[in-house]
């Protein structure tokens, strides 16, 4: 920003400068509207290969930013209390806030008039820009402002609570609030696609992990894209951006759901025809796809390896090979639902510290996301092998609607006595922060419980009844 300290002269003195210059006419040259009325200017707009160039004092004088220019570097300054644009004669880079983007035409000098591209301007202060080529017109439209009510009413602001990749194939945005219709540009040099969400903002975890304003990811040595990053592109409006850098070959497309936008990529196969070529100018605007959200579901194998849980007196079998082997037919059953991920904190005669368990479901390995359901799957013992039947524990106010929703399943399930819903402050379902529950199947120490335990038959039904609970949780048919 240094460059711009010295010699700047405000556009005010600039236009008196070179207002006595006769007025530069052709025939082909656009007119401009703003908000549906005539914009009147001393030199005529011009279209140089598909772009509409007009004299800077319109974007002073009509639109009404402020604009500086540097006679020495030529270069043209134009701000709004966030958003800063600087142009140079002859360039097709412009700054945006200091990022780069390339124009398709450079600004250049006619009649002593500085001539600039009026649509990217447009566009990166939010306006919508219509080209109407049959009556040569470009139609520019602000955006409503909407006086606040003197009582405001509480609107939940939309927010970008996560963000994460899987490989380079997608990338996805989590949000809350409503999400508005994404704006999408394709640039080029290195060949980027830009996804703006208007009225957008970052949950107050992610801008802390900002680094110098943004968090860019390196995706190096992928096939589709190289790299992509995020930040506050504007404040006043609030604009999200996600700058995404592709391979040349890379296909892109975006589906939308209620709260959550995954952008997706891949190459084109052999017989796909090429796309119309887009350009800077030509924001490709992809309509939201009726697409559904994914679940990360968590299950929990209680125990493992060194540690064996409780151990049955009446036939020598180990909890831990109980728990792992529901847990299994558990996830083949969730696996069959297109909404479901299921990922498993063991697979294996594996021991983890219940610390491990908490961190896992909190950011599930691979993913990185938080997981929306954990459940952790043990069994019972007691000293008096009178004691039976079928538990399910929960401990935090999250919970408690997974835990009653489940457990009349699980008692379908295992077809053991009903001992409840209750409460305890197991760690798995404590120091986790989503919605969790542990459940007791039923008691190693009871004769009737541990051979319903380990009937293969028993462990299936239990496997579909689960899974019908899980999708009655999540509404999912
Ligand atoms: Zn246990």
């Amino acid at each position: 920003m240094k460059r711009f300290v010295f010699s700047l002269i405000v556009v005010y003195s600039f236009c008196f400068m070179f207002g006595m210059f006769g007025q530069v006419s052709a025939a082909s040259s656009p007119t401009l509207f703003l908000d549906g009325k005539q914009i009147a200017t001393d030199v005529d707009p011009v279209i140089t290969k598909g772009t509409t160039l007009v004299p800077l004092a319109v974007i002073s004088s009509q639109l009404g930013y402020e604009v500086h220019w540097n006679n020495e570097l030529r270069e043209v300054n134009i701000k709004n209390q966030s958003t800063e644009i600087s142009l140079t004669i002859g360039n097709k880079i412009a700054l945006v806030n200091n990022e780069s983007y390339e124009i398709l035409e450079a600004p250049f000098l006619l009649n002593n008039r500085t001539m600039v591209p009026i649509r990217f301007i447009a566009e990166v202060f939010g306006m919508k820009v219509d080209w109407k080529q049959s009556v040569s017109e470009v139609h520019i439209t602000r955006p409503i402002v909407i006086a606040p009510d003197p009582e405001p009413s509480v609107t939940e602001k939309t927010t970008v609570i996560n963000v994460y990749n899987e490989n380079d194939a997608t990338i996805h945005i989590e949000f809350t609030g409503e999400v508005s219709n994404p704006k999408v540009m394709e640039l080029q040099n290195p060949r980027r696609v830009v996804v703006d969400f208007a009225d957008t903002g970052f949950s107050p975890e992610i801008v802390n992990s900002f680094i110098q304003g943004k968090t860019e990811v390196s995706l190096e040595g992928y096939d589709f894209i190289t790299k992509y990053r995020y930040s506050i592109f504007t404040a006043d409006p609030l604009v999200a951006r996600f700058v995404v850098e592709l391979q040349d070959n890379t296909k892109y497309s975006l589906l939308q759901t209620e709260n959550d936008v995954r952008i997706t990529f891949s190459v084109p196969s052999d017989d796909d025809s090429e796309g119309e070529p887009t350009s800077p100018e030509d924001p490709v605007i992809i309509p939201p796809i009726d697409t559904k959200k994914v679940y990360h579901i968590v299950l929990d194998a209680g125990h493992g390896a060194k540690d064996p849980g409780a151990i049955s007196k009446i036939n020598g079998k180990k909890e831990k090979d109980f728990n792992l082997s529901a847990v299994l037919k558990l996830k083949a059953e969730l696996d069959k639902h297109p909404q479901i991920k299921v990922h498993l904190t063991r697979s294996d005669d594996t021991f983890l510290e219940l610390d491990e368990r908490v961190a896992f479901a909190e950011k599930i390995p691979g993913v990185n996301v938080k997981a929306d359901v954990f459940i952790s799957i043990h069994a019972n013992s007691f000293d008096n092998s009178t004691a039976n039947g079928t538990e399910t524990y929960y401990i935090r106010d999250n919970s408690k609607k997974l835990a009653e929703t489940i457990h009349p399943h699980l008692i379908a399930g295992t077809g053991l006595t009903n001992r409840g819903v209750k409460t305890a402050g197991f760690k798995v379902i404590k120091a986790t922060t989503m919605p969790a529950v542990l459940l007791e199947v039923g008691y190693m120490s009871n004769e009737k419980d541990v051979k319903a335990l380990f009937d293969e038959s028993v462990q299936q039904k239990l496997a579909q009844e689960l899974t019908k609970g899980i999708k009655a949780y999540l509404n999912l048919q």
